[in-house]
């Protein structure tokens, strides 16, 4: 069984697990399917296989694969948390340093008012920080406990492997010609853009806790229920070019108790789930999933005496 870091925890934790039943932490998969994302820092390719006299495009060695990087993916996870905490009526930390040259002078005082407090300043007598903080880490001293990988993608099937945090999706590079509008340059192009995207992305992105603590996996089963009610929310998509329909995900954590085996059923087309599986949805659902939502308030509740300590045995 997973050894769970309580220390940061008012109450007791514990799940109604069978021995024998795995838990595949300190590993979560977080599902994703998104008709198109276009993630603002760019997606590494790997397209030069052939020289370009010699490139056939339908070559499956010449289909193009790459990598999407975690940034985009890590500032929505982040801002599904910060939502959460917000909506249950703590503060969360805010994601840049207090003395940060922000653009607008005031914007950091807004937020502060809007539901945030200064990044850090929740480090004080009670721990080591907002569970915020203590996830994602400061900028300084705190690595933070929740590794973020790239996502690989492939648009062959068969070369995605969902246990490793792969999708399968299709790279495209738009290109745009910026055109003037004065009437007397005649639509002369300006500039020419370029904007890489994937389309139909379907598959895992793959996090790890450093530290397993129970709050930790309620912070993030609750983040992404949040983001995938509200994928078609503006504040709430993923990545750019948003206003033209991209970044609208929806995500889920699949089932921790899940074996790797039927990860890989989730996204095979031609499986259903077993029983085993819906056994395991049904325990998750049931019995655990609350569990770990209650270690979240608990120790939400430690910080912030005006909120209500959750009571195990209540239903
Ligand atoms: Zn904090």
């Amino acid at each position: 069984m997973v050894d769970f870091d309580t220390a940061n925890l008012p109450v007791e934790f514990d799940l109604p697990v069978e021995e024998e039943e795995e838990l595949m932490l300190p590993d979560l998969y977080v599902g994703l399917d998104a008709g198109l994302l276009a993630p603002g820092d760019g997606i590494v390719t790997d397209r030069h296989h052939a020289s370009s006299d010699r490139y056939e495009a339908d070559d499956p060695q010449n289909q193009i694969a790459g990598q999407i990087s975690p940034f985009a993916l890590s500032g929505w996870l982040r801002h599904g948390c910060e939502a959460v905490l917000q909506a249950a009526g703590a503060s969360a930390c805010h994601p840049g340093e207090s003395n940060a040259n922000f653009r607008l002078e005031d914007v950091y005082d807004r937020d502060l008012e809007a539901g945030y407090h200064e990044k850090g300043s929740c480090t004080d007598d009670v721990d080591a920080g907002c569970v915020l903080y203590d996830l994602f880490g400061g900028f300084g001293g705190s690595p933070g406990k929740l590794i973020r990988r790239p996502v690989s993608f492939s648009p062959v099937r068969s070369q995605v492997d969902v246990t490793k945090g792969e999708a399968e999706a299709h790279y495209r590079q738009l290109h745009t010609q910026v055109r003037s509008r004065n009437e007397e340059d005649g639509g002369q192009p300006l500039r020419h853009s370029t904007r890489d995207v994937v389309g139909n992305l379907v598959g895992t992105w793959k996090l790890t806790l450093r530290e397993v603590k129970p709050e930790f996996v309620g912070l993030l089963l609750e983040a992404i229920a949040f983001l995938d009610a509200h994928s078609d929310e503006y504040a709430f998509q993923l990545g750019g070019a948003r206003n033209f329909g991209a970044g609208m995900v929806d995500a889920e954590i699949l089932n921790p108790l899940y074996s790797e085996a039927e990860v890989k059923c989730v996204y095979d087309r031609r499986k259903s789930p077993t029983s085993e599986m819906e056994r395991k949805d049904e325990l998750w659902q049931t019995q655990c999933r609350d569990k770990f939502v209650e270690a979240l308030q608990a120790r939400t509740a430690r910080r912030d005496g005006e909120l209500p300590v959750p009571d195990g045995d209540e239903p």
